[in-house]
């Protein structure tokens, strides 16, 4: 009889949250019943909606981005858009960022930890297997490019040109944004999952952290590039770190012992 054993991790959980991220959770309406911890927790970020013309022509006013991201706090993330079904996460914080001229809303989302399924979410995320991300929303007026007026009623078609101006429609009058989904194609080019661009506390107090403290440990296991920095005083040597493209300075100390 041919047996095997398999052991390991297929990809750990490279990310602690933060206490600010505890405290956005916790000022969403509806909050947790009870306190959470950095560790009853997983958090990832979302790119989920651009004011890029989208693939049915329509489009985000970039004014409108920051009032978007406001509307999908504590909002559900659901799977395909299923709404016969509850969320697996909820939607916090976030930002609004501009990337190659296209502005946008980039919510983070939580799961608990202690969900039977919580690890198989998070290894196809990180895994990259649930790659794209959708918004669904209501609004009252789609707004034609060409000639400023509601497009249901005026004689310009979204997709066509005019006088070589692509005829698309704006999203106006955003009234609601009922979830944000994982989707097997999004709508939105672009779309997608990220880590936390922070190690759970804002990203430039991340210089600061021990080498040698449990978050910044489990950075290193992942750091992209090591090198040794000349030591400056007599606190220990330090380390330069490079992890996802930012630059971070580590104190050598020995682990205190409690
Ligand atoms: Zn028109």
């Amino acid at each position: 009889m041919l047996t095997q054993h398999l052991s390991g991790q297929l990809l750990r959980d490279q990310v602690t949250p933060g206490s600010a991220d505890l405290s956005a959770i916790h000022a969403l309406p509806n909050p947790p019943l009870v306190q959470l911890s950095t560790d009853d927790i997983h958090v990832r970020r979302c790119r989920l909606a651009s004011d890029a013309i989208d693939s049915r022509f329509g489009r985000f006013r970039k004014d409108d981005m920051p009032r978007l991201l406001e509307l999908i706090q504590g909002a559900p993330v659901l799977i395909g858009h299923d709404k016969r079904t509850l969320g697996v996460a909820r939607f916090f914080g976030g930002d609004v960022e501009q990337r190659e001229g296209v502005s946008w809303i980039i919510p983070q989302f939580y799961w608990p930890r202690a969900h039977s399924a919580a690890d198989d979410l998070r290894v196809m995320i990180d895994s990259g297997v649930y790659s794209e991300a959708s918004i669904a929303f209501t609004y009252r007026t789609p707004t034609c490019s060409v000639c400023g007026n509601d497009i249901r009623g005026c004689a310009h078609w979204p997709g066509r040109n005019y006088e070589d101006q692509l005829c698309f429609f704006y999203y106006d009058g955003i009234e609601r944004v009922t979830e944000g989904s994982l989707v097997y194609r999004g709508a939105a080019h672009g779309t997608g999952f990220e880590l936390p661009a922070h190690d759970g506390e804002n990203a430039n107090s991340a210089a600061s952290h021990s080498l040698m403290s449990p978050t910044v440990s489990r950075l290193a296991d992942d750091i992209s590039t090591i090198s040794p920095t000349p030591d400056s005083d007599d606190a220990g040597p330090t380390l330069t770190i490079k992890h996802r493209g930012r630059r971070y300075l580590a104190l050598l100390r020995p682990l205190k012992e409690d």
